[in-house]
């Protein structure tokens, strides 16, 4: 069973394969709705998102195909777009898109001014841990999930995008236990301000396919907890290839359904609405 996958990255930004690629996989798949997110620029010097100049050729890229291919698959426009602390540009206002993936990739050092990775490799992990934390994983994890709700609090994308990366190099529960207190205390007060801005968690399956993870982001119990408020949820594969764009969907489903949920979030006929999975 496939139904939509809204969070793919293509050789517009840091993804491989061609927008058109995506679509003639999603149809051999059987999906009936995919929309492409793009990395909306960020503040910084970078290789994996858009550049500005090339915004406007995604943009009507994908009306093109909406077009061509209407007979046999619906396509959105959206964007992954970064919530950067410091960052002035009222991004997520800037270009008018179908629906926007909110998520955090980096965070600030108050001390150098400079950005730390969040979404990185075990390297990248202990460097933003270490350099920017001084070694202390609840400061750490503090001040990401407070990016996430001051994100979703000031611009309110309609899909949260994988809520729990900062666990990418946690497999082993090596830096910190999800279990303990403090961390569900977070998670808790994040899915509070989703449940009240109306926003669609996503269950994102691409820690998965690059290898990091064994589960989807976010965690099951966090899932359980989601389903518990009523929050709506969608399964995105964040695809940075073609053959990955339904990388490990039927255990995204299988763990949704094991916590209760029947439906999924939908964007279809220009309108958000459910469907049952
Ligand atoms: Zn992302
Ligand atoms: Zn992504």
């Amino acid at each position: 069973m496939r139904i939509s996958n809204y969070h793919m990255h293509c050789s517009y930004c840091d993804g491989a394969g061609e927008p058109k690629q995506y679509v003639e996989e999603a149809i051999k798949k059987g999906f009936s709705v995919i929309g492409f997110s793009s990395h909306t620029p960020v503040p910084i010097d970078n290789c994996w998102t858009m550049k500005e100049e090339r915004m406007q050729e995604y943009l009507d890229n994908i009306e093109e195909l909406k077009k061509e291919y209407s007979e046999k698959i619906e396509i959105y426009t959206g964007l992954e777009t970064d919530y950067f602390e410091g960052d002035n540009r009222n991004i997520f206002n800037t270009y008018k898109v179908d629906y926007q993936i909110g998520s955090v990739h980096f965070l600030k050092d108050y001390k150098t001014n400079n950005y730390y990775t969040v979404d990185g490799n075990k390297e990248d992990f202990e460097k933003t841990l270490y350099e920017c934390f001084e070694g202390d994983i609840k400061q750490f994890a503090s001040n990401y999930y407070h990016q996430i709700i001051k994100m979703l609090e000031e611009y309110t994308p309609e899909i949260l995008g994988h809520l729990d990366v900062i666990k990418k190099n946690n497999g082993d529960g090596k830096y910190f236990l999800e279990e303990e207190q403090w961390y569900r205390e977070l998670i808790e007060k994040v899915l509070d301000v989703v449940k009240d801005k109306g926003i669609i968690v996503e269950v994102n399956t691409g820690g998965i396919t690059r290898g990091y993870i064994q589960e989807p982001y976010p965690s099951k119990w966090i899932l359980a907890e989601c389903k518990k408020r009523e929050i709506p949820v969608m399964v995105n594969s964040d695809a940075h290839s073609v053959e990955n764009i339904d990388g490990c969907f039927d255990l995204a489903y299988s763990i949704l359904k094991e916590v209760g949920y029947r439906e999924l979030a939908i964007l279809k006929d220009g309108k958000w609405g459910s469907t049952n999975f």
